[in-house]
């Protein structure tokens, strides 16, 4: 293991490779402790298995569909397009599947309450929402300026019995959320677990919210097998904190005629410095407890993320993409909030689906995607896209964009 341990912790669990770790407060270093010990035994045990499984089964509706998109298909070049249905999933999006395995984890481990941080809100209303089907007290911690910009989700929040804590230092965005959550925890580690939303923050999280992802590529590789006897030529997810594509990656990971490839935001273009590339333009750091890529300026001070679509809007990226990237078994490429826009319009004419703008990022890339593929496999490819939110929650953001009429209609109080 490459990734240094701090204060003589016990040896990682993840391997990716120079990215990974454990940077945390020496007060917090007790609880990533018990969760490294005690999550590897509760994944491994037959009864927790069977309660995860049970619930995903019957709360979050999985499995989801795996749906051919022909006339989508047609118009970006591709023989067949394989969509891997999230959007179908209890509360619209893959982030349940993560919040139900640590819940029952945290209960698993006598934790009373439960703390997260939220951007745009979507990782706190999936938190909020196990802790109600759980029966555990919440606080989620959210930038100041995100709870103004976000009122939707923390009235769900709310709604959902979730106390939301304002946090007002710095930007008041989700750097200073994470920092609230942060110091929740290292005042009350003993009864408190954090969950971390994306394949982030220190080990073992990054490993941990990948095995609770897993079961996304695990149900589409089989029903690719069942349904139409062969795998893919490529999955294709987007990338925010890299959550949805990991789960989706892993079950073709040992696959090598498997294209792996990630989709991040590039906002207003990557020269606006308006955007959200970690990967094309990220640099080496320390940041939510974990040595990754990271959005940071010439003297290592922290740069915002942009993108049209809230849940890429992340200036990291997880540990295990930067180390796949290295090894070079998944490639990443960028596309920009129009093209993203266009794309969901896109996949809602051809097949009556309206994707998340995080998704459609996915999408956008796939002309491009397809073109390559021919060019190296001589036919047109299969191409499987994980499907990974619906995007009713952005059509607030489509109106203020595309039409004014309903911009005016917004401003007038007529509409959220
Ligand atoms: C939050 C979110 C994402 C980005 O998060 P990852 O951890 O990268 O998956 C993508 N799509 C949807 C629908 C989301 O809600």
């Amino acid at each position: 293991m490459s990734a240094p341990s701090p204060s003589g912790a016990p040896p990682l669990l993840a391997d990716f490779g120079e990215f990974g770790g454990r940077y945390v407060a020496e007060t917090l270093m007790p609880a990533v402790e018990e969760l490294a010990r005690e999550w590897p035994k509760a994944w491994a045990d037959p009864d927790f298995q069977d309660s995860y499984r049970t619930i995903l089964r019957d709360y979050v509706g999985r499995p989801t569909a795996l749906t051919e998109a022909p006339r989508l298909a047609k118009s970006v070049g591709a023989a067949q397009l394989l969509l891997k249905r999230e959007d179908l999933c209890h509360t619209g999006a893959h982030k349940i599947n993560n919040c139900i395995g640590q819940v029952l984890l945290a209960k698993r481990l006598g934790k009373t309450r439960i703390i997260a941080e939220t951007g745009a809100g979507q990782h706190g209303v999936a938190t909020a929402t196990a802790c109600a089907y759980f029966g555990l007290p919440c606080v989620v911690y959210m930038g100041a300026e995100d709870v103004a910009r976000q009122a939707l989700n923390v009235v769900r929040m709310r709604l959902l019995g979730t106390e939301v804590r304002p946090v007002h230092s710095g930007s008041a965005t989700l750097k200073d959320a994470i920092n609230g959550a942060l110091r929740d925890w290292v005042a009350n580690v003993r009864d408190t677990h954090y969950v971390i939303g994306s394949v982030m923050g220190p080990d073992p999280y990054p490993l941990m919210v990948r095995e609770l992802q897993r079961v996304i590529g695990e149900e589409a590789r089989e029903q690719a097998l069942s349904k139409f006897g062969a795998l893919p030529d490529a999955v294709v997810a987007c990338v925010g904190g890299g959550s949805n594509a990991m789960g989706i990656f892993t079950a073709f990971v040992g696959d090598p005629s498997v294209e792996l490839i990630g989709v991040e935001a590039t906002g207003e273009g990557i020269a606006s410095g308006r955007h959200a590339a970690t990967m094309a333009e990220g640099a080496l750091g320390v940041y939510h407890g974990m040595r990754s890529l990271v959005l940071q300026s010439v003297d290592g001070q922290l740069q915002e993320a942009h993108s049209i679509s809230a849940g890429l809007d992340y200036p990291g990226i997880g540990p295990e993409h930067a180390h796949l990237r290295a090894t070079g078994r998944a490639r990443y490429l960028g596309v920009g909030d129009t093209e993203a826009l266009e794309a969901m319009e896109l996949l809602a004419r051809t097949e009556g689906i309206i994707p998340a703008l995080e998704t459609s990022h996915a999408l956008a890339a796939l002309p491009r995607i397809a073109g390559e593929l021919r060019a190296k496999l001589g036919r047109d490819p299969v191409i499987m896209v994980n499907l990974s939110g619906r995007g009713d929650k952005d059509m607030h953001t489509v109106m203020k964009v595309r039409d004014q009429g309903a911009e005016a209609m917004v401003g007038e109080g007529m509409l959220p």
